[in-house]
């Protein structure tokens, strides 16, 4: 039929003919394709041929259509002669487009050889093999292909499955990134190992080295020294120990050693121990040890405690001195004073005598000069007295021998008088005396008064601008607390722990006062003697609130 001689009418009717006739065709392909046909007659030039599907058994031609793998079939010349719908999806084209063409259309350049490989192989055996599949709108889907050989009627067809490798390419590259990042924390955790291996090791050095060291050392030292555990439990003690005690070197640690302390000694050194293991604080006194020949001598003890990062005691290291020879010397030297100061005294007490006798002879026949020196004099002499008597006293405290008679004293009148006495001694001197009320307790009036006159006594040397001294006598509770105020230089911490030892003498480089540091270490005595305390409080520059309490008598 020629169309340039067909009217307008026998077009729109050819037009219409066609249409139908591409219905019944699709209808077909559907048929088949759904397995409802089986054969199909098809007229020609040659009259009508029956052709029937012999390879499209229904129930594989569904199972294939449904498959979730693409399916094709290939001729000789890589033509498409079938695909399953699976397929036609994967190169993301319709499915009546994709019969027909080339296969190899689909295969981007980099898969290209393999494809071709496992293509030729295909056709000789069954073969498999990996490549991408890329859609011409170049979306590329790995895939597995999987070719083997069908004896059609028409001939011999390739068939390909083809697998979407997609998620499981995925999970082998996440698994791989994943056991990347393993082999690379691992790799990380052996470096770390490894370092954490050399620090041991280096630490295991450090600590020999310094283990033989303190070892050495602490054998090498005059005194003897130990470590024990927090409960207390000796774990070391230097070679000294053993010689001293003359126990076998190595034996049980210090085991029993309080046996050799001397039983004098023993209460006191058990009560200090245990009281430093209860409160962590350094452990420190004085006591005898019994060396091996079965003598005593005096060792300063000291313990510290070692603590962690967190503060608990890991152990503790202890020493003891032996001060044997030390005490020897103080004991002399306190013998000296005591002697020195009681034959100083009856000298003394006679100059005293012959100044006052002076004094008295034909008092108004003596110069004015003369009476002045004999008054300076005397000033003078109640001074060393005041030495001499301190002296004789600290030497009698250190030889435990400061007795005296108690009785029931007034302390409101003790303190008037003591008062009074200084007001006289030092008149540029403001002296005020703010007690109001009355108070007794037991004790020696004349050894109170001194510690009276020598807490003001210090007032007055320790003095700044201001001249007041308040003195003052309360009744707290039990107890009645006697004070002298100053608005003197004042004391650092430091000095007011150590102002009521022997011979302490807190310095001051802008401030020279002449003393020898015994008033307050008598003063204490005595204030201990009479069961009481003495303390101070003070800050420099603002002066210093010295006092003693002393238990009151009840009436
Ligand atoms: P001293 O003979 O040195 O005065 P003390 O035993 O009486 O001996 O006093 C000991 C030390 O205490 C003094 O050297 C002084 O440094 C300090 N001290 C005592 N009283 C006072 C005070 N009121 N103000 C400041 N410092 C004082």
């Amino acid at each position: 039929m020629e169309a340039d001689k067909l009217t307008y009418d026998q077009l729109l009717a050819e037009n219409e003919r066609l249409r139908i006739k591409l219905e019944e065709a699709g209808d077909t392909i559907d048929a088949i394709r759904n397995g409802e046909v089986d054969a199909i007659v098809v007229k020609n030039d040659g009259g009508h041929q029956l052709y029937t599907l012999k390879t499209a058994d229904q129930t594989y031609r569904v199972f294939i259509e449904k498959m979730n793998e693409g399916a094709v079939t290939l001729n000789r010349e890589g033509i498409i002669l079938y695909c399953n719908t699976r397929f036609a999806a994967m190169v993301n084209e319709p499915l009546e487009k994709v019969i027909g063409l080339k296969f190899d259309i689909f295969v981007p350049e980099v898969s290209c050889d393999k494809f071709n490989e496992v293509i030729k192989d295909g056709w000789e055996n069954d073969c498999k093999g990996e490549l991408l599949l890329s859609s011409r709108d170049f979306n590329v889907t790995p895939c597995l292909i999987s070719c083997t050989t069908l004896d059609l009627d028409e001939g011999t067809a390739l068939s390909l499955i083809l697998t979407d490798l997609t998620i499981q390419k995925q999970a082998e590259w996440e698994l791989k990134v994943k056991n990347d990042q393993l082999e690379e924390a691992q790799d990380a955790a052996e470096r770390l190992n490894n370092q954490l291996e050399d620090t041991v090791r280096e630490r295991t050095a450090d600590l020999l080295v310094s283990r033989e060291h303190f070892k050495l050392l602490a054998n090498n030292i005059p005194q003897i020294t130990w470590t024990n555990l927090p409960n207390g439990e000796f774990d070391f003690c230097n070679r000294r120990w053993f010689d001293y005690t003359g126990h076998l070197y190595g034996k049980a640690a210090a085991g029993g050693w309080q046996q050799i302390v001397h039983p004098d000694d023993l209460q006191k050194t058990m009560d200090t121990y245990h009281a430093s293991l209860k409160s962590g604080d350094v452990y420190e006194l004085e006591n005898r040890f019994r060396r091996w020949d079965n003598t005593y001598r005096w060792h300063l003890n000291r313990a510290v405690p070692l603590r962690d990062d967190s503060g608990e005691i890991i152990f503790w290291v202890g020493t003891a001195t032996d001060i044997e020879e030390q005490k020897k010397q103080l004991d002399l030297k306190d013998e000296f004073i005591g002697v020195a100061s009681h034959e100083l005294k009856t000298p003394l007490t006679s100059l005293k005598g012959y100044l006052q006798l002076i004094s008295a002879y034909k008092k108004e026949e003596l110069p004015a000069v003369v009476k002045q020196y004999v008054e300076k004099a005397a000033g003078s002499l109640n001074k060393l007295q005041r030495l001499v008597n301190d002296l004789l006293d600290v030497s009698k405290i250190h030889a435990g021998r400061l007795e005296y008679m108690m009785t029931e004293v007034n302390l409101g009148n003790l303190v008037a008088s003591s008062v009074e006495n200084a007001a006289h001694i030092y008149p540029d001197f403001e002296i005020i005396n703010t007690t109001t009320e009355e108070a007794y307790i037991y004790g020696n009036a004349g050894r109170l008064e001194q510690v009276m006159m020598n807490l003001i006594n210090n007032s007055v040397k320790y003095t700044a601008d201001d001249k007041r001294i308040i003195v003052h006598a309360g009744v707290i509770g039990d107890l009645v607390r006697v004070s002298v105020t100053d608005f003197g230089i004042g004391l650092s911490p430091g000095q007011i722990d150590r102002i009521f030892e022997r011979f302490y003498r807190a310095e001051d480089k802008k401030f020279t006062a002449g003393g020898l540091g015994m008033g307050l270490y008598i003063s204490a005595e005595i204030i201990a003697n009479h069961q009481g305390k003495i303390g101070v409080e003070s800050e420099p520059g603002k002066g210093a609130m010295f006092y003693f309490d002393i238990p009151l008598v009840k009436r």
